[in-house]
């Protein structure tokens, strides 16, 4: 493999329903500081039917080039096409690196179009940098449980591929003005080459704010002490108009839904306000709110490692604090 004939960075581009999903748009932020260091640039490869309004976007938040892949048979996510339109893209063009949000579909993508294009691919990174010396991409993930950090290179294979958490990287302010070039990408895709049909899709329907969005959250630990207890952080969260999250351990209670969950197992969060209430901040949860803009913990406990992290702190039981608080919140 010569790895010189490898050039540019490339983003898998998710769109569900026409909607491009906001991963994709901090991939190419990170993409586009990446690529001012090897002095290449960033194009954004969107796969879908009816697409071809989404180059306008995706240049608004940094892409130079857009790759459209416009097929029937790429209308919903599924396996087997999407692979293979990556894997004849990545063998047309070269890219030196991939990137993928890792979620439910770039983590069923990516590991299939590495293995056919016999490239590695480091999963759920959390943060990506080029090598001074090498131009070698350092992808760094949690290992071990979240104990370590592991700091992965692939020097004699390309594309360098990864999957990126959503949330973890930031994107671009939006330039309406910004152009792409665009370019249509051919694929004879016969019907039924497909292994799997998706008949009907439901989609959940809820009502709640996706605590990757929100402002405020209020989220709460083991400390919390029972389900019931949480409508305490409820009243609390509602005074402020911010939304409920919580840590893992409150998830494998039962007390609170997986899609509440903070950390590395969770969702990356980054608010203006992350109130982290009978959380102890092992460093799984850490990994997801961290990058807060401003952390109040509220222990009993004042050796809680919470406190290393967070701007401000209340040492105390929360049941004590949190109504007093509720109470002046609503004054003010
Ligand atoms: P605890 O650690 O039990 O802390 C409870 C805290 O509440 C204590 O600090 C205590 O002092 C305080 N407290 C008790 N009573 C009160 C009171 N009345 N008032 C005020 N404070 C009180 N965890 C996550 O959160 N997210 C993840 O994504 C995640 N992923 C993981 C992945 C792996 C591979 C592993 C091994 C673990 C993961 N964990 C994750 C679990 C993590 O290691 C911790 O076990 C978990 O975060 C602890 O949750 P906690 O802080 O709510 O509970």
């Amino acid at each position: 493999m010569n790895l010189q004939d490898y050039k540019g960075i490339f983003v898998f581009t998710q769109q569900v329903d026409c909607k491009i999903t906001g991963v994709s748009f901090e991939l190419i932020g990170k993409a586009k500081e990446l690529a001012s260091e090897l002095e290449t640039d960033v194009t954004a490869v969107v796969l879908g039917a009816g697409i071809n309004t989404l180059a306008e976007e995706l240049a608004a938040f940094g892409a130079d080039k857009v790759i459209i892949v416009d097929n029937p048979e790429l209308k919903d996510y599924t396996t087997e096409p999407y692979t293979q339109v990556m894997y004849e893209i990545i063998e047309h063009y070269k890219p030196e690196i991939v990137l993928y949000g890792a979620t439910a579909i770039g983590r069923d993508l990516a590991p299939r179009v590495s293995a056919r294009v016999h490239t590695g691919l480091t999963a759920d990174c959390t943060k990506l940098e080029i090598d001074t010396e090498t131009k070698d991409l350092r992808m760094t993930r949690p290992a071990f449980g979240g104990n370590i950090m592991a700091t992965i290179v692939s020097p004699r294979h390309r594309p360098q591929m990864a999957t990126v958490r959503p949330g973890v990287m930031q994107k671009r302010k939006k330039d309406p003005d910004a152009k792409a070039l665009v370019e249509e990408f051919k694929i004879d895709l016969k019907p039924n080459q497909n292994y799997v049909e998706v008949v009907e899709i439901v989609k959940k329907v809820s009502d709640k704010i996706d605590i990757m969005d929100a402002k405020i959250l209020v989220s709460g630990g083991r400390g919390v002490g029972c389900k019931e207890n949480f409508k305490l952080l409820q009243e609390f969260a509602e005074v402020l108009n911010a939304s409920l999250s919580s840590s893992r351990a409150c998830v494998d209670a039962g007390w609170t839904e997986k899609e509440q969950q903070v950390g590395q197992t969770g969702k990356t969060v980054r608010p203006n306000v992350y109130f982290a209430i009978g959380i102890s901040g092992a460093i799984q949860h850490l990994a997801g709110m961290e990058e807060s803009d401003i952390i109040i913990a509220i222990n009993k406990d004042e050796s809680a490692p919470i406190f290393d992290v967070a701007d401000y702190g209340i040492v105390g039981d929360y049941q004590k604090i949190l109504p007093i608080l509720t109470e002046k919140m609503k004054i003010e």
